[in-house]
């Protein structure tokens, strides 16, 4: 089956290995001149690294990455631990995969040194016949494919042909984003897990990326309108001090070290009823975007990735198997994007009553729950799909 893939993202990039493997013959076309080495960090939950363990690729991923000792909870203005659920060997014990972080671009090389991409291919439109699917390309370009996969993000030119249009929705959400040297960082109370330090209309995230060389900083703050979106607008420092001027000395020491934020709009949307059509079909932030609350975009496209190949594996018939990929995918990566939606309210509540009830049920919850099973444990490698 020639399989063309648009998009060398994260999710492309995992489905053109898994896909591979499934006997498909896999072209994967990026629009970028290079393989991505924009971005910061990403999470890797064990729902993700047990389908990159399948792959094959974890021992390398590992080398790249750092696993979180812990995930904590802080309050903004005395940075008082709120909860700590320790991770590291406790993730491994449970879920029998680690829990990662890693630098997007250290991921996608990690990837692309086992997938061959195509770079500088813009794909502008696709057009699905009743047995296969034309992808065109800018300059005039066209391929042919027995199945077109759209990993082309949350803007998908391929998601435009197939389903129309239907912008994306700004949340009112706007995230700085930078990388400190962890030299820089030395001297402050920064430890190597993931942190996330709530307040009133924003909130601040940090854990370390690159083996343990940078530090990811994510600060998260509330604005009423956007009118650009791009992966590399820079922020101003000078706002993004002001923004968090009354917070705890370590998040106004790391706002200090971010000499160059990157500032992105985050946008979402609602879950679609469908996402394919003949042979062609979407995976990842093409179609079911959201916001990083949750630290599963990423995670979510590598299981879409691993769940398509297994249900083209199992039926020749493309409409058939992708119909049933829809299936085995719609319902959980809706629920996912209603936890980071929900995720956006619950991080960002105003002192007071409602604070102090979630403050409550966050103490109470300390170690890893039941309640997150469904999320990490999930395991479509032992048949879900
Ligand atoms: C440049 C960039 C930086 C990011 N940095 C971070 C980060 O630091 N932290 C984080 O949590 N998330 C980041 N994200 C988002 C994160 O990677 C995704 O939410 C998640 O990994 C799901 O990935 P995906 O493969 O579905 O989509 P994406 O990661 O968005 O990948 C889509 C890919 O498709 C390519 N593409 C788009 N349109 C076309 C086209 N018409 N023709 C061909 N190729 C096309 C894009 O260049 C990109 O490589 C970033 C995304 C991008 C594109």
């Amino acid at each position: 089956m020639r399989v063309a893939v648009v998009g060398g993202g994260i999710g492309g990039l995992v489905a053109a290995l898994a896909l591979r493997r499934a006997g498909c013959d896999v072209r994967v076309y990026e629009q970028a001149p290079a393989v991505g080495t924009v971005g910061a960090g990403i999470q890797l939950a064990p729902n993700a690294t047990r389908i990159l363990d399948a792959l094959g690729v974890l021992p390398a991923v590992r080398r790249v990455a750092v696993a979180p000792t812990a995930f904590e909870f802080r309050r903004w203005d005395d940075g008082r631990l709120l909860s700590s659920t320790a991770l590291g060997p406790a993730a491994q014990d449970a879920y029998g995969a680690p829990y990662l972080h890693v630098h997007r671009g250290d991921l996608v090389a990690v990837l692309a040194d086992v997938v061959p991409v195509e770079t500088g291919a813009r794909c502008v439109d696709v057009a699905p016949g009743a047995r296969d699917a034309e992808v065109r390309f800018a300059g005039g370009r066209v391929e042919r494919a027995d199945l077109v996969v759209g990993a082309d993000g949350i803007h998908s030119v391929v998601r435009h042909a197939i389903l129309g249009a239907a912008d994306a929705r700004f949340t009112g959400h706007v995230a700085f984003r930078g990388l400190i040297p962890a030299a820089r960082v030395a001297g402050l109370p920064v430890e190597r897990t993931a942190t996330v330090r709530m307040g009133p209309g924003r909130h601040f995230v940090h854990y370390f990326v690159s083996a343990g060389r940078l530090l990811n900083v994510v600060c998260v703050v509330e604005e009423n309108t956007w009118t650009r979106e791009s992966w590399t607008d820079r922020g101003d420092p000078a706002e993004l001090r002001a923004a968090f001027a009354g917070w705890d000395p370590v998040v106004r020491s790391l706002v200090d070290a971010l000499d160059a934020p990157l500032k992105w709009a985050l946008f979402d949307r609602l879950p679609f009823g469908r996402w394919s059509k003949g042979p062609v079909t979407l995976l990842g932030d093409a179609c079911h975007p959201m916001l990083p609350y949750g630290a599963q975009g990423a995670a979510q496209a590598i299981e879409d990735a691993w769940v398509l190949a297994a249900c083209l594996r199992d039926n020749d018939d493309v409409p058939a198997a992708l119909a049933r990929y829809e299936t085995l995918r719609h319902d959980r990566t809706a629920r996912v994007q209603e936890l980071s939606r929900g995720n956006a309210v619950r991080f960002h509540l105003p002192d007071g009553p409602q604070q102090e009830a979630r403050d409550a049920a966050i103490a109470s919850s300390n170690g890893l729950s039941p309640d997150i099973d469904w999320l990490y444990g999930y395991d479509p490698l032992a048949g879900h799909a």
